[in-house]
């Protein structure tokens, strides 16, 4: 299993818990170092998956949205919607559970590349210091995320790839800063503060906030730097000047309709290696874990046999992501990459105020669920730029 991330550690799980030998690879020494993801999620999700309290860092019952004309906007539940995780704890209790399980963890070693040789696998593996090993093995599973380190880069494809590049700062603020902040899940949006993109504010542990920003890759037009949309994002929110506990970023990446290689024989993708991300609330941690529980026992049933898993998998998966995921990459390749224009803005202004007679329930659903149809014609004409 290559990376452990939300979906190789998961699937590492399944199939250690079902008595398969696994090792499990991740070029990271340290699990809860590089917590590059956000990691919020809905609270559905955390009863579905099975993640326990601890890695809840805080949890959300409110909406609060900054649109391009500087009006807050917000929405509240009475209860919560959903949860900020810790993403290097969660990272670290997955691999622990695997362990527990009999999977064996390999830290610290970055996958090269793997080949077929007399019938098995053969990987090898770069380890501290420059060391070499070669792991054989019957199945190779790329779970290596955006790399894509072994199934191949996504370039290759004739469909277009929607690409999101983060940075994050973990801050450290005082009680009344803290207050203003908690609670809620805050976006910032318009080209004012981040052309093809948005910002955010997400409340971690007490005295703790995430504050973040995210732009979509656009080679044809001229984009600011993260830092310099980050900096913006300080004054904006009145944070500048907060301690900076860590600086993490990373790519968010997929393609809209998921038509890309799933793997070729014994080596299968899994997780954000084969587009489980969703652009368009800039999150995959569930659909990259769900990908290992659609893959695990369709893997589990093909061991020992010559029986691929591969077409059930692709159809299992889209069957799991659901109609609507499609339509979700739309909205978010026309939401985050055309918003760099005041017609753009004036089209999300639209748009958000159209959403005020929502509750915050309903908005939860429609980021979350791309529960659309409710929005039927308007958002139609939104997709339609009219
Ligand atoms: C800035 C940012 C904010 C985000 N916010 C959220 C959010 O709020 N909510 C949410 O649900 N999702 C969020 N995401 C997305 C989410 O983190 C990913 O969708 C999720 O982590 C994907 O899981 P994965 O296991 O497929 O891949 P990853 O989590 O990327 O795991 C891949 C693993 O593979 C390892 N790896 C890579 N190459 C190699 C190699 N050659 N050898 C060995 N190991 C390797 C990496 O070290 C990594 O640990 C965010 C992403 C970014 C970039």
């Amino acid at each position: 299993m290559v990376g452990a991330g939300p979906a190789g550690a998961e699937l590492a799980r399944l199939l250690a818990q079902a008595a398969v030998s696994v090792t499990l690879v991740d070029r990271l020494p340290d699990l809860r170092r590089g917590a590059f993801s956000s990691a919020a999620l809905p609270l559905a999700a955390l009863a579905e998956l099975g993640l326990p309290a601890e890695l809840v860092a805080s949890r959300w019952s409110q909406w609060q949205l900054l649109g391009p004309q500087g009006q807050w906007r917000q929405w509240r539940a009475a209860t919560p919607l959903g949860a900020v995780l810790d993403f290097g704890e969660l990272r670290q209790w997955l691999a622990q559970q695997a362990q527990a399980w009999g999977a064996q963890l390999l830290l610290g070693w970055s996958v090269q590349s793997t080949a077929e040789r007399g019938g098995v696998l053969c990987t090898s593996l770069r380890g501290p210091a420059g060391a070499r090993l070669e792991l054989e093995s019957d199945w190779v599973i790329d779970a290596s995320g955006a790399a894509r380190v072994l199934v191949g880069p996504l370039q290759a494809q004739a469909e277009p790839l929607v690409t999101g590049v983060g940075l994050e700062w973990l801050l450290a603020v005082d009680q009344p800063r803290w207050q203003s902040w908690r609670d809620r899940l805050s976006f910032v949006l318009g080209s004012r503060w981040v052309p093809q993109g948005y910002g955010w504010v997400f409340p971690m542990a007490p005295g703790q906030l995430k504050l973040g920003v995210c732009r979509l890759l656009d080679a044809g037009r001229p984009q600011p730097s993260l830092h310099q949309l980050q900096q913006g994002l300080l004054q904006l929110t009145g944070l500048r000047g907060a301690q900076v506990l860590d600086r993490h970023g990373g790519l968010i990446r997929s393609t809209i309709q998921r038509r890309e290689s799933h793997g070729q024989g014994r080596l299968l993708g899994l997780g954000d290696a084969v587009s489980t991300a969703n652009l368009l609330g800039g999150e995959g941690i569930r659909h990259a874990m769900a990908s290992a529980r659609v893959l695990a026992p369709l893997l589990l049933k093909s061991l020992g046999s010559d029986q691929s898993p591969l077409p059930a998998y692709r159809r299992g998966l889209r069957e799991k992501l659901g109609w609507r995921w499609p339509i979700s990459g739309r909205l978010a390749r026309r939401t985050w990459l055309g918003l760099h224009s005041p017609k753009a803005d004036q089209r999300l202004e639209l748009l958000l105020s159209g959403l005020e007679r929502c509750r915050a329930e309903e908005l939860s659903a429609l980021l979350f669920n791309y529960q659309f149809e409710r929005y039927g014609p308007r958002l139609c004409s939104y997709l339609l730029g009219r």
